[in-house]
């Protein structure tokens, strides 16, 4: 089975820039389109940078039990779809989920040979600043975000791997030699021999 990287920690982190260069790095890699019920951003494309749709449309999925995760974050719903992440892993590409923390730890209960790194930013107040500068949610938004932040940081420890993103080339080096890492052990043959091969040296 191909594997899975859940990519989390709070919004602002970084996590979307890291994942880019990740992808640049390690082309093999397919990144799971989300679904939210948040308006797109300028620019945001239905089916490219999530799957947009109602409160309605999402609940009805959920009750069809269409999500292998799902979370509720500043007020919207946000969730993987089990198609997203199916059909990739049918085709045998590891795949990336970009989530934040409480879906992580859903994945983590239903997937635990999913590998899971948590991005942490250098201090509350630098998240603050990226989340300002990055301007594309207004104050209130960001206050919403940060709120849930603290939460979210406190969580660090659950999670095995953990990268600060304090610079971003060291920070993508880390999470290439992590990725990178647990692909190359997935690979990795367990013998020499087939089976066949094996017999036949045991025949007299
Ligand atoms: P944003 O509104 O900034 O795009 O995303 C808000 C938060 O939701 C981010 O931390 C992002 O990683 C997270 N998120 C995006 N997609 C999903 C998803 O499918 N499931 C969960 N649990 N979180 C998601």
């Amino acid at each position: 089975m191909a594997k899975v990287f859940v990519i989390t920690g709070p919004s602002g982190v970084g996590k979307g820039t890291l994942i880019q260069g990740l992808m640049t790095c390690l082309p093999e890699l397919e990144l799971s389109i989300s679904a939210t019920t948040r308006e797109p951003r300028t620019g945001e494309r239905d089916g490219v940078d999530y799957h947009f749709m109602s409160s309605s449309e999402f609940q009805r999925r959920l009750q069809a039990g269409e999500f292998v995760e799902h979370a509720d974050y500043a007020g919207r719903r946000y969730g993987t779809l089990r198609s997203e992440l199916d059909r990739r892993l049918r085709a045998g590409s590891p795949v990336v989920l970009e989530i934040e923390v409480q879906g992580a730890r859903q994945i983590r209960r239903t997937m635990p040979e999913a590998v899971q790194v948590f991005i942490a930013p250098p201090s509350l107040e630098d998240l603050r600043l990226r989340l300002e500068h990055r301007g594309t949610d207004d104050a209130a938004e960001v206050q919403r975000r940060l709120a849930v932040a603290e939460d979210e940081l406190a969580a660090r420890s659950e999670f095995e791997h953990v990268v600060v993103n304090d610079s971003l080339e060291r920070a993508l080096e880390l999470l290439t030699e992590i990725v990178q890492g647990s692909l190359a052990k997935c690979r990795a043959p367990t013998s020499h021999y087939t089976r066949g091969q094996q017999g036949k040296a045991t025949q007299p």
